[in-house]
């Protein structure tokens, strides 16, 4: 069994659904296949709640006639026959009473904010597998909401999404074509929640990971990963081959390609992922595997809205209990440090969940002096094998950004991650001069 994920652009005009559904039967493979809303659907949705929640009702309703326009659109144009027309006519006409419903809702809360967002994949899905009836197709909707779970921090919880699943594909052996609500989740209150925004890309992993599936492979519109930001930068390649290590790096620090935790549970299980490019199925793509090649410097990745705080000792702490003071904060307000670096007497860290900052800097003033932190900087960072043992690399990134002002460096926590922080402003000439400097 294969897992196919398709992003907002690759379900977001009729026509494409037309091309999915060639791709998922001309190879006759059994697959599950994970759909994003119809692109630009979950911002209209947030945009609908960013109204009510600031209890302008008459604007939500406007906006919402106006989303109901584009899928009534839609469908007329997907669907070929009367009856598979008034099938999707059907499901949209329910899920904007749900809309409605929700518009109505007094008090709207996080609760009905995720219930809303949540619809982009309900109709998607829906409205897709209409279609691969009308068409003929042997296949089956299986609802995200009957098997993705987290926990109470929004973690899958992957040994139960694994046994949720095998109980409801058991009856169903020999099916070809599973479609399923990339993104959505159930949450310990039993509500519907997501896995965050670009989230579809990690539902199919973590199916990939608990059917312990062939491959997973999340199909967009660009020909695979690319060396470096394609939105930023002009002369950017695909990458054919990318260890796991190498790949999680890339997500994590930004390449918005992959959600950033796509890669866990793919390594985890050691299922491939496969990335392809809807709109140019013959192109090769990217795999991501257990393998690495020797290329020394693979990709570039930028991760935005980074803080760093910059922390001295005051010397009342022994020397090598004070990061351990220092960790102990950040642990407790749940925040993940991205970017460390040393001195004998300061430490300087970063964050990207600025929401506990305060909290966690008057807890920081009581052992330790702090300057004010820097918002607005961005992490850049070098994919690659850089081992220990290779030289010249370091000044070849150095050489590349002799001209722009670096934060902080961090290089040797792995052999496959070089990292810099940087002012926001300089970001675009930051990956601009270092795809010149490293790959030209
Ligand atoms: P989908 O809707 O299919 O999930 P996304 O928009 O989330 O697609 O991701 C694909 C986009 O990611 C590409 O169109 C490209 O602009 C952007 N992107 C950013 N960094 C990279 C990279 N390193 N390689 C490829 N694409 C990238
Ligand atoms: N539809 C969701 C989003 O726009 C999830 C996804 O597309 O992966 O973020
Ligand atoms: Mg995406």
């Amino acid at each position: 069994m294969q897992v196919w994920k398709f992003g907002g652009t690759s379900v977001g005009k009729p026509e494409r659904m037309h091309s999915i559904r060639q791709l998922i039967t001309e190879d006759g493979k059994p697959k599950i296949v994970v759909l994003s809303a119809l692109s630009g659907s979950t911002n209209s949705l947030l945009s609908i709640s960013e109204s009510l929640i600031s209890k302008n009702i008459t604007e939500a309703k406007e906006k919402a006639n106006e989303l109901r326009a584009h899928y009534d659109a839609f469908i007329q144009e997907l669907y070929k026959t009367p009856s598979g027309l008034g099938k999707g006519q059907t499901i949209v006409e329910k899920e904007f009473a749900f809309i409605d419903q929700l518009i109505t809702t007094v008090p709207y809360t996080l609760k009905e904010e995720k219930e809303m967002v949540a619809l982009g994949e309900l109709l998607s899905t829906q409205i897709f597998e209409a279609y691969l009836q009308e068409e003929g197709i042997d296949s089956l909707l299986l609802p995200a909401l009957d098997f993705m779970v987290i926990d109470a921090d929004n973690e899958p919880i992957l040994s139960k999404i694994e046994s949720n699943l095998a109980t409801i594909l058991a009856p169903h052996k020999g099916k070809q074509i599973f479609i399923t609500q990339g993104f959505i989740c159930r949450n310990p209150a039993g509500e519907v929640d997501n896995l965050k925004r670009g989230g579809s890309d990690y539902t199919a992993s973590l199916i990939g990971g608990a059917i312990a599936a062939e491959e997973v492979q999340i199909w967009t519109d660009i020909d695979g990963m690319h060396n470096n930001d394609p939105r930023i930068v002009k002369n950017t390649f695909p990458i054919r081959e990318l260890s796991f290590a190498e790949a999680a790096e890339l997500a994590y620090f930004g390449a918005k390609i992959l959600h950033p935790s796509t890669i866990t549970p793919a390594k985890l299980k050691g299922v491939p992922v496969r990335l392809k490019n809807t709109l140019e199925p013959i192109a090769y793509g990217t795999l991501i595997s257990e393998k690495s090649t020797d290329i020394e410097i693979k990709a570039i990745a930028a991760k935005d809205n980074i803080t760093a705080i910059y922390i001295h000792s005051t010397r009342m702490l022994n020397a090598y209990g004070f990061l351990k003071r220092v960790f102990e904060v950040f642990e407790k307000y749940k925040t993940p440090v991205d970017m460390i670096t040393t001195s004998e007497v300061s430490v300087s860290v970063t964050i990207d969940n600025t929401q506990n900052l305060d909290a966690i800097m008057s807890e920081l003033r009581e052992f330790a002096d702090l300057e004010d932190p820097d918002m607005n900087q961005v992490i850049v960072c070098i994919v690659g094998n850089f081992y220990a043992d290779k030289e010249g690399i370091a000044i070849k990134v150095l050489n590349a950004m002799k001209n722009i002002p670096i934060r902080m460096i961090s290089y040797g926590a792995s052999e496959h991650n070089i990292s810099l922080l940087v002012d926001t402003k300089f970001k675009n000439d930051s990956l601009n001069a270092l795809n010149e400097g490293l790959f030209f």
